[in-house]
């Protein structure tokens, strides 16, 4: 007669694994604690975050806490007022616009971001590629600093475009005629990334270009502390189960939980400690956690010893 054994029963103390580079980045963690000093010394007026510094919840409230709030379209802003401008930048006409409103206003925008700006502001005369999420602050930001810039989210994209520049074909999808570059007079092609980028994509993106023979000049411009946090996911590839910890709405989060779970079948994404109660970790005795950019280190220290203890 088989034995069944139910799994939801067995218990056994577990092995944690945590993952290089996981949790809060420099750039990231750096605009928070400069919020928070803000906040604490500020005695007149208030704080308005453009747009949320962290998807974090337990962050959120914190700054919510100390008065910190997001700047709205209905906002009304005072001269004594503080705008914080978070890790991920923003575009010259935002940063334009935001200055005229006369208050002090805080640049948080992380110095790698601020690099990737630079490499397209001072290549603007030429055609350049940027690979990210559409969606992203990040890329919006980026898209403010030339006119010629084309987004691909995906390889799939990506080669579109290149297809499209090969046959001179003007009408593709990704070429429009109100872009003031002469194709026909521009031989190169510029590359970046948004900085949290799967490294894989990029290497994709090369290849292509190898293969397709397009002559492209790329920058890498992956940040070190994405690219540990990629690395840092192989040290996880034989545990029995993984927890990536971030906020639902990081875009970040979410690319560590895509890549995890191409190797391993238990991955368990949860936001904080308390999120741990909903998930059964009793059949898996190697453990690995990882976290996105958004996630500070008491988070990953809280859920690294409840599973140990257990
Ligand atoms: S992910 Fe990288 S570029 Fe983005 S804020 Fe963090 S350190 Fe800076």
């Amino acid at each position: 007669m088989a034995i069944v054994l139910n799994l939801n029963r067995v218990t056994r103390s577990h092995e944690v694994v945590m993952a290089p580079g996981a949790g809060f980045c420099h750039g990231v963690e750096a605009a928070v604690e400069k919020t928070l000093h803000i906040a604490k010394n500020k005695k007149n007026g208030h704080i308005f975050l453009d747009g949320e510094l962290v998807h974090n919840r337990e962050v959120g409230d914190q700054l919510r806490a100390q008065g910190v709030q997001l700047l709205e379209e209905h906002s009304e802003i005072c001269l004594e007022d503080t705008i914080i401008i978070r890790a991920h930048g923003i575009s010259l006409r935002r940063r334009f616009y935001l200055e005229r409103l006369g208050c002090e206003i805080v640049d948080c925008t992380c110095p790698l971001v601020g690099r990737i700006a630079k490499i397209i502001e001072a290549h603007s005369g030429y055609p350049i590629i940027l690979l990210g999420d559409r969606d992203h602050a990040e890329i919006e930001g980026l898209c403010g600093y030339s006119k010629n810039i084309r987004v691909c989210a995906n390889l799939a994209e990506f080669a579109q475009l290149i297809d499209a520049v090969q046959k001179k074909d003007r009408m593709g999808e990704n070429i429009s005629e109100d872009k003031c570059i002469n194709f026909d007079e521009v031989s190169t092609w510029m590359l970046v990334c948004q900085s949290t980028l799967d490294m894989d994509f990029l290497e994709a993106a090369k290849d292509l270009c190898d293969q397709k023979n397009f002559p492209i000049k790329i920058f890498d411009t992956i940040c070190g502390a994405t690219k540990q946090r990629q690395l840092g996911l192989r040290t996880l590839e034989n545990c029995d189960a993984v927890i990536v910890v971030g906020g639902k709405h990081s875009a970040n989060t979410k690319r560590l939980y895509e890549k995890i779970k191409q190797k391993i079948r238990a991955v368990f994404w949860i936001e904080n400690a308390k999120n741990l109660a909903e998930i059964n970790l009793n059949p898996y005795r190697k453990i690995g956690i990882t976290a996105g950019a958004s996630t500070p280190q008491n988070i990953l220290q809280e859920i690294y010893g409840e599973i140990s203890k257990k």
